[in-house]
């Protein structure tokens, strides 16, 4: 312990004598003064450990003194020294700051030692609590500080499971560090794929600098040496530590390593260097010191965990993409396919429907050269022709339904159960046709209940269900059976398919959906998961239920479409209302078409004029009136959408019919904006062009 100072102030000097002789031999440093001025002048000019004070001194008395000694040094403790010790007065002396009194004249010298002792114990004390007192609120700020930290690497953690992309992540780290570092400067610089280079993924405070264009190799520079280490650098004195020297070159120009880099730390997990985190210049100008290092060392830590995971991410990410790119490929293609077998059946049931209708037109010919009276038998060939006639444009219109290039429709009322037989009669060649050529018969038995309707795309839920016919009768090498059966439970709309075919064993049943996955020597393996992109799409579910030599049943499950009743079977054919006789307008450039339907016209009682070509159509127009045009579309030189126009030009109010075979590829859009008021599709049944006839004969047109 140091030795004490003490300041004794009485005017008596044999009192002053003993005092200093008794604390001197307690190794006391003792200063007399004799006056309260004295005094005064001695605090003021040191300080005290203890401050004996008379109360009655000539001029400034000790209670005066005591005031002003509290004032110059609060630290310093008084005692009070009294010969006539009334309470008031040591009640004073105590309320103005006295440590304690002691009474003269002193009984026993050792017993003022004691006081002073218990004094100066006392001034030790306060000052041992004020540092303790310093300690803790220094302790205090730097635990808040590492609090804030962790709380920052948290929500660091935190917020790297969120970023999907690592140029995000990156940055964010970033602007953290350099927040939370307080600097002016923090750049985040990776290693190329070689791990040759790096450079500046993310940075804060290098503006005006091409970040893409610098590059450090490795081991060269603080950055550089750090990536090659796997070691962080702290360099405390930037100015002279010739690691970090500034440049001259304010822009840094052409290499980041004269960079001032004061703090750098590598992003490493298991030991292998993926990048470094730089930082300089800390705006408060305090140097860095190990915790700033330790803070730094935890989020890079967390930082190279999370480029590893963004990295596999981003490898995953363009691998599914070119996965994608692959698959929409092969789906084209299989739609090619599709369309290619059945364009084989189609040419294979029009071979059998034209040699119908060409033997019957030629028995019809030798009826007439030779029992010209046999009209029964003449009629009843007619009627052949008439029929397979029609039957081959629905097949037509089918294959033009199929192959039509569709911008994708918007969701619409769908009946599943037209949905099954569209798809039924679009798969005939597949199931029917061409197994029967392999010899072996395919059944398909329709179930088909009344249903709620569902929200969706005809077409797509049409492709659904072709394919499990595709899969059914893949699965029946030998015929079978397929059953359809579609029923409802509360608001789920359910269409079960059911085969008689090889069935699959458990791996085919759980890997069933996966593209590319099949067990068929040319198959693809993309029909079920078409399947399953499309029922997902309308966001239902594909049940399968299959095993081995036993079978096969797909159940496809849609969500209905509320507020709609069960579906009623609509009749879509209109009754031709009583005809009116109409002046017509026939172009076509066909020359059987024109006589065809223009003598059936005619023999409905139409008067009917006819036009080879567009130009022509546009002369018989300019020089008679006429009720109702009907036009062909494609012809040579002006299409009927052209003609439509042209007419409209002058003409806004008579009707304009368009009769094609292409009618169903037809922009509806389009052919409004044309003019034209109906389409009809070749080849057109002689009771629906007369029953359009009429109707759009007999009512007003809005153009
Ligand atoms: P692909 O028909 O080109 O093989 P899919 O995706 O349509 O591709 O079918 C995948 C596999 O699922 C088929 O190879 C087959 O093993 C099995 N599979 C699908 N449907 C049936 C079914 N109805 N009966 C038996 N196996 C089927
Ligand atoms: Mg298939």
């Amino acid at each position: 312990m140091d030795r004490c100072r003490i300041l004794v102030v009485e005017d008596e000097d044999t009192i002053a004598h003993i005092l200093q002789a008794v604390l001197e031999d307690h190794e006391c440093e003792v200063h007399i003064a004799r006056t309260a001025e004295d005094g005064l002048a001695q605090v003021k000019r040191m300080s005290f450990d203890v401050a004996l004070l008379d109360i009655v001194l000539p001029g400034m008395n000790g209670l005066q003194l005591l005031t002003k000694i509290r004032e110059e040094r609060p630290d310093t403790e008084v005692l009070m020294m009294t010969s006539h010790a009334s309470v008031e007065t040591v009640v004073e002396a105590i309320h103005h700051g006295a440590y304690d009194y002691i009474r003269k004249p002193f009984q026993d010298v050792e017993e003022v030692w004691i006081n002073v002792q218990r004094a100066i114990e006392k001034k030790r004390l306060t000052e041992a609590n004020r540092s303790l007192i310093v300690n803790q609120e220094r302790q205090n700020q730097e635990l808040g500080a590492s609090v804030k930290r962790l709380s920052s690497l948290i929500e660091a953690g935190r917020a790297m499971s969120e970023f999907t992309s690592l140029s995000k992540l990156l940055d964010f780290f970033t602007g953290l560090v350099a927040k939370e570092l307080d600097v002016e400067r923090a750049s985040l610089m990776l290693l190329d794929d070689a791990g040759e280079e790096l450079r500046i993924a993310a940075a804060r405070g290098l503006g005006g600098l091409e970040l893409e264009k610098i590059r450090v190799k490795v081991g060269e520079g603080v950055a550089g040496r750090v990536a090659r280490t796997g070691q962080h650098i702290l360099v405390t004195d930037a100015s002279s530590d010739a690691r970090a020297r500034k440049s001259a070159n304010p822009k840094l120009s052409d290499s980041f390593i004269s960079a001032p880099i004061v703090l750098s730390m590598p992003i490493k997990s298991a030991e292998k260097v993926s990048g470094v985190i730089n930082v300089t210049n800390r705006i408060s100008g305090v140097p860095f010191d190990e915790e700033d290092v330790a803070y730094l060392a935890g989020l890079a830590g967390q930082l190279a965990v999370a480029v590893e995971r963004a990295r596999h991410f981003d490898d995953l990410q363009r691998a599914y993409e070119s996965l994608k790119a692959a698959q929409e490929q092969l789906v084209f293609a299989e739609r090619l396919k599709a369309i290619g077998q059945m364009a084989a059946g189609v040419a294979h049931d029009f071979n059998n429907s034209l040699s119908v209708i060409l033997g019957r037109a030629q028995l019809v010919i030798r009826r007439i050269d030779h029992e010209p009276s046999n009209l029964a038998d003449i009629r009843g060939d007619l009627e052949a022709i008439e029929k397979i006639s029609l039957q081959g444009a629905e097949t037509v219109k089918r294959v033009q339904e199929y192959t039509r290039i569709r911008k994708d429709l918007p969701h619409s009322k769908v009946d599943l159960n037209v949905v099954v037989r569209e798809a039924v009669e679009m798969t005939r060649p597949k199931w029917s046709e061409a197994s029967k050529a392999q010899g072996r018969r395919i059944e398909i038995q329709l179930e088909l209940n009344e249903m709620p309707y569902v929200s969706g795309n005809l077409y797509e839920l049409t492709q659904v269900v072709g394919n499990l016919i595709f899969n059914s009768v893949e699965a029946m090498p030998n015929g079978g059976a397929i059953q359809f059966r579609t029923y409802f439970e509360e608001d789920t709309v359910c269409l079960e398919v059911r085969d008689s075919g090889v069935g699959m064993d458990e791996e085919t049943t759980s890997r069933l959906f996966e593209p590319f996955y099949t067990t068929k020597e040319t198959g693809q393996g993309l029909g079920t998961s078409i399947i399953y992109g499309i029922v997902s799409r309308h966001l239902g579910e594909v049940v399968v239920d299959s095993a081995p030599e036993d079978g096969t049943r797909v159940t496809i499950k849609l969500p209905r479409l509320l507020g709609h009743e069960p579906t009623a079977s609509a009749a879509d054919v209109t009754e031709a209302e009583e005809t009116k006789a109409n002046t017509i307008l026939l172009v076509d450039d066909e020359d059987m078409v024109r006589e065809t339907y223009g003598t059936a016209l005619a023999l409905s009682g139409h008067k009917v004029a006819t036009a080879a070509s567009g130009n022509e159509a546009l002369e018989a127009l300019a020089k008679g009136s006429f009720d109702l045009m009907i036009t062909d579309l494609s012809m040579e030189g002006m299409s009927g959408l052209e003609l439509s126009e042209r007419v409209r030009k002058t003409n806004s109010v008579m009707p304009i019919i368009l009769l094609s075979g292409w009618a169903i590829q037809q922009d509806e859009a389009q052919v409004t904006e044309a003019g034209i008021n109906r389409v009809l599709a070749k080849p057109c049944p002689i009771e629906r062009l007369l029953a359009a006839v009429g109707d759009i004969g007999t009512s007003p047109v809005a153009t």
